[in-house]
C-alpha cells in the first residue's frame, strides 16, 4: 500500500468520523485512488458507496456514479450533503431547470459526485457533456444489473462498456453484492473490467443466525417465531404474492403485532408513507414482496422471515441479509413447503428461454432446495454456493444446533415412485398419496386404482409422512412436474438406479416438534 492510504484515512475521518476502513475498503480505497480499476464483491452492509465516495475527495474532478434506483441515489445524496460533501443526482424525477443547473454546477467543476441512473448514462448528449468536464474515476454500483442471469438484469447496463472506450483514462470500479462465478464473469467481461483486481470480502454474516424449516401451518409459525425470538423487534416477512401480503400483515394486525405491507400494487404514498414508518418507527413489521428491499438501509432489522421459496440462494442471501447490518444477532426463518418445490419445477418446465437458461434456472434451484434440505451446516453450504470455503460447521445455524434426524427412506421412496408410474405419470401428489394410503376416493376408485398392487402399500406412513418424502424426491430431482400446472408428477431419469435397488436414500426426518414449530397445529 502506498502513502495514500494515510490520506485516505484522514478523509474518512475528516468527513465521515470513522476512525478506520473495515475489510477491503482500505485496498480498494487506495487502488482507486492511484487511477486503478476495481471489481468490489463485497456483501450488503459491508461498506460498498465509502469505496467510491472517498476516493472521489481525494482525485481531482467529479466522480459519476451509476446506479439504478432513484430512491437509492436520493438517500446517498442526502447523506453526503450532510457531511459537507458537495454531491448531486440527475435523474428523471427533476425537472428540466433543476437537472440544467446540476449540469452547470458539473461544467464549473462545483461538484465532488454525480449520480446519475444508467439509462441517462448512456445517452450521447451525457457523454458529451462528461468530455468536457474532468472525471476522478466511474463507480458502477449494483454491477450485477449487467447480467442476464441475474434477477435484476437491466439492459441499460450493457451500454455502460462505452465507458472504457471513451474514457480510457478514468477509473472505473463495478460494486456489487451478488458473487457467484457466472455474474462476476459477466461483469468483468461486459463493463470491460477484466484485467481489473477482484476484491472479494467474505459473505460470511456471523451475526444471522439461519433456520429452515417446513411449512406446517405458516402463520402459527411465524407468530410463535416473532413472539418467542423477537417480540417488539422490527423484522421483514417476505411472501411471493401481494395478496398474500395483505394477509398476512391482517392476520398479524389482529394478532396484535405493529405490522404494515409493502408491494408494487400500492400508491406510491402508501409506499412511502410504509416505508418511513419502517425507517423511523420501532418494532414495525414490514410485510413484503421482493420489491420491498433494494435500497433499505436499517441497520436493526432483527429478523426476516421467508413463508415462500426464494427462487435462488442469491435472493435468499440477499434477502436475510437485510437483517442485522448492524452486527447484532439477528434471526432468518424460512418456512417452506411441498408446494414450493412443485411450484419452483413447474415454472422450470414452463419457461421458454434457451437450453442453456434453463439449465443455468435449474442449477439456481437447485442449490435454494439444497440448502433448504440439507442435513449439514447451512452457513458452510451457502458461503459454498459464492465460492467461500468454511471449514468447520458454523454453530450458528439450526442444523448446527439442532442436528437433524435422517432415516433409512428407500423402501417407502420406491414406493412413492412408483405409485406415480403405475398411476400413469398422470396426477399430483395428493392423488399418489391417496393411492398410497389406500383411500377409496371417487377418483381413485374411478380409475379402478384400488386394483393396484400399490394401493394402500403405504397406510404405515401418516400423510405428512408421505408429502416430506414427495418433496423431499423432487428437491432432489428424482421426480419432475410437468409443465402442465396441474402439478402432474413424473418420474426422473435420475430415479433409475433407485427404482433398480442399486442405491439407499437417506431422507431427512422433518422437525415438528422443535422450538419454532410447537405450537403448530396438524395441517
Ligand atoms: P453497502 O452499500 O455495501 O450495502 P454501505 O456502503 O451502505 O453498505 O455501508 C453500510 C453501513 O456501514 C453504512 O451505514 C456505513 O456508514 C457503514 N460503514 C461503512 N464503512 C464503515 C467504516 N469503515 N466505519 C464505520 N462505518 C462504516
Ligand atoms: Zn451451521
Amino acid at each position: 500500500m502506498s502513502a495514500s492510504i494515510d490520506r485516505a484515512r484522514e478523509v474518512l475521518r475528516q468527513v465521515w468520523g470513522y476512525s478506520d476502513f473495515r475489510g477491503r475498503q482500505a485496498e480498494v480505497v487506495d487502488t482507486v485512488a492511484n487511477g486503478g480499476d476495481a471489481l468490489v464483491l463485497m456483501p450488503t452492509g459491508g461498506g460498498k458507496s465509502l469505496c467510491y465516495q472517498v476516493p472521489a475527495l481525494m482525485r481531482s474532478g467529479t466522480a459519476i456514479v451509476i446506479s439504478p434506483l432513484i430512491s437509492l441515489m436520493q438517500d446517498q445524496v442526502a447523506t453526503l450533503l450532510q457531511l459537507g460533501v458537495r454531491a448531486a443526482y440527475l435523474s428523471s424525477s427533476l425537472d428540466l431547470h433543476e437537472a440544467r443547473a446540476i449540469e452547470t454546477q458539473l461544467l464549473d467543476g462545483s461538484l465532488d459526485l454525480l449520480y446519475m441512473a444508467p439509462e441517462r448514462m448512456v445517452t450521447a448528449r451525457n457523454l458529451a457533456l462528461l468530455s468536457r468536464v474532468p472525471i476522478s474515476l466511474f463507480a458502477i454500483d449494483e454491477a450485477h444489473c449487467v447480467s442476464q442471469w441475474g434477477h435484476d438484469f437491466r439492459a441499460d447496463y450493457l451500454g455502460l462498456s462505452v465507458l472504457a472506450e471513451q474514457f480510457p483514462d478514468v477509473p472505473r470500479l463495478a460494486l456489487t453484492a451478488t458473487a457467484d462465478l457466472r455474474t462476476r464473469a459477466d461483469i468483468a467481461r461486459l463493463l470491460k473490467l477484466d484485467h481489473a483486481p477482484v476484491f472479494l470480502s467474505s459473505f460470511d454474516r456471523p451475526n444471522i443466525y439461519y433456520r429452515i424449516l417446513p411449512r406446517l401451518n405458516a402463520m402459527d409459525q411465524l407468530t410463535d417465531f416473532i413472539r418467542r425470538e423477537h417480540p417488539q423487534d422490527a423484522g421483514i416477512v417476505y411472501c411471493l404474492s401481494r395478496a398474500k401480503t395483505e394477509r398476512v400483515a391482517a392476520a398479524l394486525v389482529k394478532q396484535g403485532f405493529p405490522a404494515l405491507v409493502y408491494h408494487a400494487g400500492l400508491s406510491p404514498a402508501e409506499r412511502e408513507s410504509n416505508q418511513t414508518r419502517f425507517l423511523r418507527e420501532e418494532g414495525i413489521i414490514v410485510v413484503a414482496t421482493i420489491a420491498f428491499g433494494m435500497g433499505i438501509d436499517k441497520p436493526n432489522v432483527r429478523f426476516v422471515a421467508h413463508l415462500d421459496l426464494p427462487k435462488s440462494l442469491e435472493a435468499y442471501y440477499q434477502e436475510t441479509g437485510r437483517a442485522g447490518r448492524d452486527g447484532l444477532p439477528s434471526t432468518v426463518s424460512l418456512f417452506y413447503g411441498l408446494q414450493d418445490v412443485i411450484k419452483h419445477q413447474q415454472m422450470l418446465a414452463q419457461s421458454n428461454g434457451s437450453e442453456e437458461h434453463k439449465r443455468h434456472e435449474r442449477r439456481r434451484i437447485d442449490a435454494m432446495l439444497q440448502l433448504c434440505e440439507t442435513t449439514a451446516c447451512r452457513r458452510q453450504l451457502l458461503l459454498r454456493y459464492f465460492d467461500e470455503h468454511m471449514p468447520e460447521p458454523c454453530g450458528h445455524c439450526d442444523v448446527c444446533t439442532e442436528p437433524v434426524a435422517t432415516w433409512d427412506a428407500t423402501e417407502p421412496a420406491r414406493m412413492a415412485l412408483s405409485a406415480v408410474y403405475r398411476t400413469g405419470q398422470r396426477y399430483g401428489v395428493e392423488y399418489a398419496v391417496e393411492v398410497l394410503s389406500g383411500k377409496r376416493s371417487d377418483r381413485v376408485l374411478s380409475n379402478a386404482h384400488e386394483q393396484l398392487a400399490v394401493f394402500g402399500q403405504g397406510v404405515h406412513l401418516s400423510l405428512k409422512a408421505w408429502r416430506s418424502i414427495y418433496r423431499q424426491l423432487l428437491a432432489h430431482g428424482l421426480l419432475l412436474v410437468d409443465a402442465d400446472g396441474y402439478g402432474t408428477l413424473r418420474l426422473a431419469p435420475e430415479c433409475r438406479p433407485l427404482l433398480k435397488g442399486e442405491v439407499s436414500l437417506q431422507l431427512r426426518k422433518d422437525r415438528d416438534t422443535a422450538s419454532s414449530q410447537r405450537s403448530s397445529k396438524p395441517s
